[in-house]
């Protein structure tokens, strides 16, 4: 007998929050198709504090199938803190996402897990091209915030926010969600240094029991959160780039505004500089140059302190 662990083919990651009802179908249906595919492969169920019998399910289902696993927060931290523990936990060579509430089909694992080890994805996400939401909250909002998050970041995909996605290993182990960033993992790992991102269409069904756990506030969080990511990753280690460049042309206008005025003063007789709108305008750009400015060289020093100012993912040695 060996006592090494063997890594699975599969991990399969779960955040959920409140969907006793769904879990003991959702593992039933991931066991059948891990079955007939003779998958290696493990169940990471995140309980994000939930306050129903949840955790209690899970406990049970554990206990009868030695491939799934549990881990419990003390309280709701939101999907992106789940998913960041699974990953952490996960063991598999290939990590699949999927909700919990029965809206993504386990039917599509294989399929994906294929992608990844023989079609070289570093992720896939699923495309819900057919989507059984609610059409004016959910589905053309959904809309033009994937065609904003394409536009602004590159990454060509329909459906960022899909709960059900592929990772390779490396992915899910170099990348980190928090807040609510999980909307955009391929953005994330794109800007990581994984640039083989595919998408694969996915069924998608209703939600069969409780219900949705986002509201009107994600569209404020979501814009917000690319915001972020969109100037960490660019800006996050030179901001002196942004704000002393802004900074810099803001006060360099202010200046020659001010300069002309001056000289019209000198040398225009009867000139009223202080009743110029101009002269409003030269002051506040100099003002608000020098405040970016300000606002990068402390920038500078606090990323001189980040403790991971010298972190870098290394893809292979020779
Ligand atoms: N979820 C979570 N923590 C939260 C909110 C949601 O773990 O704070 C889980 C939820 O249980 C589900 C998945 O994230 O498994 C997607 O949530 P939901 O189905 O409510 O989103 P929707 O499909 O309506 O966009
Ligand atoms: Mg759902």
């Amino acid at each position: 007998m060996t006592l090494l662990i063997e890594k699975p083919q599969i991990s399969i990651v779960i955040p959920l929050y409140n969907e006793e009802e769904s879990l003991p179908e959702l593992t039933a249906w991931i066991e059948k198709v891990m079955n007939q595919h003779n998958y290696t492969y493990e169940i990471i169920m995140v309980d994000d504090g939930s306050n129903d019998d949840s955790w209690n399910v899970i406990k049970k289902l554990s206990a009868g199938n030695k491939n799934i696993r549990g881990v419990k927060f003390r309280r709701n931290y939101g999907k992106s803190a789940a998913l960041n523990k699974g990953f952490e936990k996960a063991l598999g060579n290939v990590v699949i996402t999927m909700d919990a509430d029965l809206q993504d089909s386990p039917d599509e694992i294989p399929e994906l897990y294929d992608m990844i080890t023989n079609e070289g994805y570093d992720l896939v996400s699923g495309w819900k091209k057919k989507r059984y939401d609610s059409k004016l909250t959910k589905n053309l909002p959904s809309k033009i915030y994937n065609s904003v998050t394409r536009r602004l970041s590159g990454v060509k995909l329909h459906d960022m926010n899909c709960g059900l996605k592929a990772y390779r290993h490396d992915v899910v182990k170099a990348i980190e969600v928090y807040g609510e960033m999980h909307r955009y993992i391929p953005v994330i790992a794109k800007w990581a240094g994984f640039k083989k991102i595919g998408e694969k269409v996915v069924v998608h069904r209703k939600r069969q029991f409780g219900v949705t756990k986002f509201g009107w506030e994600r569209f404020i969080n979501g814009f917000l959160d690319l915001i972020s990511i969109m100037f960490v990753s660019r800006f996050g280690r030179k901001p002196m780039h942004l704000f002393g460049t802004l900074g810099s042309i803001l006060f360099l206008a202010g200046f020659i505004i001010a300069g002309y005025l001056a000289y019209a003063k000198l040398f225009l007789a009867g000139y009223r500089m202080t009743e110029r709108p101009l002269f409003y305008l030269g002051l506040l750009s100099m003002i608000l140059g020098t405040q970016l400015f300000v606002a990068g060289f402390l920038g500078e020093l606090i990323t001189r302190n980040s403790s991971d100012r010298n972190h870098y993912l290394v893809e292979e040695e020779a």
